[in-house]
């Protein structure tokens, strides 16, 4: 190095963008993140980390002693777990144990944040036009248009045929989990001491339109009564609802000096709350591999190399457990899976 600091532009300013910057700034780097909205989220849900998320934000120096206070929660003890018909029949039920951080997305975004220079309102249309720095980060979320430009209309975000209604409720449930039906699933997970996500999925070739509690009753409002208890207690104005997509299989995350992370590289189905967290990961691999002294090349294709497989492999495993759950020929052929695939599922408990 001849001293000066190297340079990395970042396109976008959520969680993949802001631990990239937060990675590299670590290590001397000079970082602009360009992002579109004119501010950071005051809202969203709270967000499971898994123990690879949290060796994450201890690489880019978000230890412990500042993942408490506001935003922050520790689920610990006897939460029981299960996995319902709809009709309330547990087909699994795991006692409790559970031993979980979670954070609010806001909080974890404000806390990415801190130190890190952020142009908002700036839309970047063409990222080709940013070759003057030494690293390009596309880190612009599903629909990304650094991947567009790099790879094509052919690796658009590609629709799973779904939807999700997502949110949290005041106050605590008796148990949590999921259920399980023929085009649709049901979950409800903790959000910390006094709060409590929910979320729901329901096979759809579109998004619906609002007010959306009702199309929950609709759909919902007849299943057991764990969940009735929940729908009246949701509040129309903090439903959160989109379509469910993923980004198709990319021959590389990285091209020339521009490299992708999070929803830009691997959009993934939601259901094993695995999204925030892998975009935790890529943000501090990148920034480790591109400072490695072998040079940003070799260390371009380190990252490519240390994510790529690992993440592709995320994204096809999320969507078959969309599947299973949501599967229709014949309640058996599922129930039968369920055994095989219990674990996973609840290991995954409160990590939405
Ligand atoms: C509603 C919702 C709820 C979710 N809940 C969970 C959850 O509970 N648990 C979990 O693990 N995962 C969850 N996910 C998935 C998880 O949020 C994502 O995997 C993760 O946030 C990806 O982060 P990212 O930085 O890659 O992308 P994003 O969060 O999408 O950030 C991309 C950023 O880039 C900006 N941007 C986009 N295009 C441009 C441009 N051209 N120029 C400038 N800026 C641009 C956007 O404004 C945005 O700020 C959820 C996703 C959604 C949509």
């Amino acid at each position: 190095m001849d001293g000066m600091a190297r340079t990395a532009l970042i396109i976008g300013a959520g969680i993949g963008g802001l631990s990239t910057a937060q990675a590299l700034q670590r290590h001397g780097w000079s970082v602009t993140v360009l992002e579109r909205s004119g501010a950071l989220p005051r809202s969203g849900t709270m967000l499971g980390m898994w123990p690879a998320a949290l060796k994450a934000l201890d690489d880019i120096g978000i230890g412990e002693t500042r993942r408490h206070g506001e935003g922050w929660a520790d689920i610990t003890g006897a939460t029981a777990t299960a996995l319902w018909t709809p009709a309330g029949r547990a087909l699994l039920r795991r006692p409790g144990g559970v031993n979980l951080k979670m954070v609010s997305r806001p909080t974890l975004l404000a806390t990415l944040s801190e130190g890190v220079d952020i142009a908002f309102g700036t839309p970047v249309s063409d990222p080709g036009q940013l070759e003057n720095a030494d690293l390009v980060v596309g880190a612009d979320g599903t629909f990304s248009t650094t991947r567009q430009r790099i790879f094509g209309d052919r690796f658009r975000a590609r629709p799973l045929g779904a939807v999700a209604w997502r949110g949290t409720i005041d106050g605590t449930v008796r148990e949590y989990g999921e259920t399980w039906a023929p085009g649709a699933l049901f979950g409800i997970t903790p959000a910390g001491p006094e709060a409590t996500n929910w979320y729901a999925s329901v096979r759809a070739p579109g998004t619906f339109e609002g007010p959306h509690l009702s199309h929950l009753k609709e759909h919902f409002g007849s299943w057991h009564n764990a969940i009735g208890e929940v729908l009246t207690r949701i509040d129309e104005d903090g439903i959160l609802h989109h379509g469910l997509f993923e980004t198709p299989r990319l021959p590389s995350f990285v091209n020339g000096n521009t490299a992708l992370v999070g929803d830009a590289a691997h959009a993934m189905a939601p259901f094993l709350g695995r999204g925030a967290c892998e975009t935790l990961v890529d943000g501090a691999a990148l920034g480790h591999a591109v400072t490695r002294p072998t040079g940003i090349d070799d260390g371009l294709a380190n990252y490519d190399h240390r994510r790529r497989t690992q993440t592709q492999r995320l994204v096809r495993a999320s969507r078959q457990v969309g599947k299973l759950a949501m599967l229709d020929t014949g309640s058996r052929a599922r129930d039968a899976a369920i055994g095989a695939i219990g674990t996973v599922m609840m290991a995954k408990a409160g990590s939405h």
